[in-house]
């Protein structure tokens, strides 16, 4: 029985849904309160992908609640796994109570040769990718009965699996799935889950500190390998021969190997033949834009997974407006829920139609896309949009990412983290950082503040008339 007061837990969480709504899911439901002991308030979660999510990404926000609600300095910790009955708690460095949880399966121990960055570079699962909040329809049938496939029988069914489409199409959600459910059918399996990305900064850094037997035995010694945007890996000799020699080696002993792209294996320009072929090995498949039902399947998902109730006429008119990808939907979704909250409305035509009109800061128009945005900022400065969402620091990088994330702040629904994580998966913190840089910059520079004014009117041409 947990010795914490369950009005107090239903206070916290009464406290986020009003103050948080964008981070709320209906899986939120299941947490539970263990104990409240030191100031450190744990809380079980359902199984190591939901812990470390919270635990990553929603931990300030659970503090903030627990902290408000009770008055008291109190500490969140996520934890999973079966309790033991003599949980050993102790000091560490942070003055954070350790929590030890015995999980159902013990953990396989540590590499201790790896670089801790390997562990630090994996991406963090999101639990709203699973299967069951996908939506299966004609435009990805092939791709999600293949992810089904692999999930069941790494390693078997088809290997390599290559998922390929457009933004927002679902291949990040799909390759998180594949993940997650290997991992609820055997915890054991040792995944790697990473950004092409991830994988040439750890592949470059062992090379520079002469790593590469830790590099080789973290990548080869894995049961599934996932990379997402390998499109990445094209102009990259040296990252394309060392993927070689891991895919072969993975390939050879039966590994499960997952990839996503932007485009076909025969398509992503600079990728060596020999690449191309092995891609095609095992199956590909593509991701493509969602038809009229399956787009309002989509927004009904988007909308059970945030607990909001959305009529049908709303559903049927978000579906017919917004055509472009899953992203886009989920973008409309977010914003609904944001204003019905801010305004502690109900959601029906009336709001919807406000929040979809409404000018973005100012602008008269309410239509502007990333894309209209990429599409001027990329052309301006002279550069890609796999630089951009890339880890470059360059300043001839930097700068138009930075300018891509104030002019998505100011004209897109987007927020901070879906920006983030659209430009090479960074946090909200970054993005907050660039917009603060762009601003201070346009102050006192004025040729700078020129190029934005004159990037913005540019989006704001090429933008239709407003969506309502
Ligand atoms: P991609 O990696 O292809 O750019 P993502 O997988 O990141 O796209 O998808 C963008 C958003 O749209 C995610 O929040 C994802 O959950 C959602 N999404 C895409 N396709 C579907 C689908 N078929 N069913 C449910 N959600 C989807
Ligand atoms: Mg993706």
């Amino acid at each position: 029985m947990p010795n914490i007061d369950p009005a107090l837990w239903r206070d916290i969480m009464a406290y986020l849904r009003k103050r948080h709504s964008s981070i709320c899911r209906q899986w939120f439901e299941e947490l539970e309160p263990i104990d409240l002991k030191g100031g450190l308030l744990r809380v079980n979660t359902s199984n190591g992908v939901q812990e470390k999510y919270l635990q990553s990404k929603c931990l300030d926000q659970f503090n903030e609640a627990a902290q408000s609600v009770t008055g008291a300095l109190i500490g969140v910790r996520f934890v999973s796994g079966r309790l033991t009955a003599d949980k050993s708690v102790s000091e560490d460095p942070k003055g954070l109570p350790e929590v030890t949880i015995t999980a159902k399966t013990p953990p396989r121990p540590r590499r201790s040769s790896s670089p801790s960055d390997f562990d630090a570079e994996q991406m963090v699962l999101i639990p709203d990718n699973s299967f069951e909040n996908f939506v299966p329809g004609p435009n990805n049938q092939l791709a999600y009965a293949a992810s089904v496939a692999v999930a069941s029988e790494p390693g078997t069914a088809y290997n390599p699996l290559f998922i390929h489409g457009g933004v927002g199409l679902g291949k990040t959600h799909l390759l998180q799935a594949i993940c997650q459910g290997i991992l609820n059918t055997k915890p054991d399996t040792e995944i790697l889950y990473v950004s092409c990305d991830a994988y040439m900064n750890q592949f470059i850094e062992c090379v520079q500190n002469k790593q590469m037997n830790e590099f080789r035995d973290r990548y080869r010694n894995v049961d599934v390998l996932v990379i997402d945007d390998i499109h990445f890996l094209a102009n990259r000799d040296r990252s394309q021969e060392e993927f070689f020699h891991t895919f072969n080696d993975l390939y050879q002993s039966n590994r499960q190997i997952v990839l996503s792209s932007d485009a076909a294996p025969g398509d992503i320009s600079d990728l060596e033949d020999r690449l191309i072929s092995r891609f095609q090995w095992g199956l590909t498949a593509e991701v493509t834009k969602p038809g009229y039902e399956t787009r309002v399947a989509i927004l009904r998902a988007k909308s059970e997974l945030r607990s909001m109730d959305v009529p049908d006429e709303v559903i049927a008119y978000l579906a017919t407006k917004i055509d472009s990808n899953a992203r886009e939907l989920e973008g409309a979704i977010v914003t609904i829920q944001g204003h019905a909250n801010l305004q502690g409305r109900s959601i029906d035509m009336k709001l919807v139609q406000e929040a979809m009109r409404e000018p973005v800061a100012g602008s008269k128009h309410s239509q502007v896309t990333l894309q209209h945005i990429i599409d001027a900022v990329t052309e301006y400065f002279g550069v890609k949009l796999s630089d951009l969402q890339s880890r470059r620091r360059h300043k001839s990088v930097t700068e138009p990412r930075q300018v891509c994330m104030w002019l998505a702040r100011k004209r897109t629904r987007f927020s901070l983290e879906e920006i983030g994580g659209y430009f090479g998966g960074r946090d909200h913190t970054t993005v907050m950082h660039s917009i603060r840089t762009v601003d201070a910059k346009s102050k006192k520079d004025p040729n700078f503040a020129k190029q934005v004014q004159h990037l913005d009117e540019v989006i704001n041409q090429d933008t239709g008339a407003p969506i309502a």
